[in-house]
């Protein structure tokens, strides 16, 4: 039994937490907008040791999920914009939306881009109560 808490799902995959333990750092630099290092990733966890890329090429398949963000956001701030202040057809205010939206995913990108590795990963690392006494998640195919 373990007398710590276990962390929030969501909250870990938001503030990038690795899956297995959800306490330590999946990427080295907090600021995702730091083009330089926005893929820079300690190749362990340090918490549990769990590998992050788990094989050669592993992230390859993070353009899905980053696709499924973009769309994902693009609904929600088109449904947001119509909420917010309407759409018409007699004026140009969808392509108002059209390009705030692409300039908004535009911004995003780099932490979409670290959002997707961190879901992708989630996808396959299951979170571990007893991290400290079992052996990390290989991946064998
Ligand atoms: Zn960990």
């Amino acid at each position: 039994m373990s007398n710590t808490t276990r962390p929030n799902y969501f909250w870990s995959i938001l503030s990038m937490k690795c899956p297995r333990c959800r306490r330590g750092k999946m990427f080295n630099s907090g600021n995702p907008w730091n083009l330089k290092k926005v893929f820079d990733m300690p190749e362990h966890c340090e918490e549990c040791k769990q590998r992050f890329e788990l094989e050669q090429g592993f992230w390859y398949g993070t353009g899905y999920v980053s696709y499924a963000l973009s769309v994902a956001l693009s609904v929600a701030s088109f449904v947001a914009w119509w909420v917010l202040i309407g759409m018409s057809s007699h004026d140009k205010r969808f392509f108002w939306w059209l390009g705030l939206n692409i300039l908004l995913l535009v911004v995003l990108q780099p932490w979409l881009m670290r959002l997707s590795r961190v879901i992708y990963l989630y996808f396959f690392v299951r979170y571990n109560e007893d991290y400290k006494n079992t052996p990390p998640k290989e991946f064998n195919l």
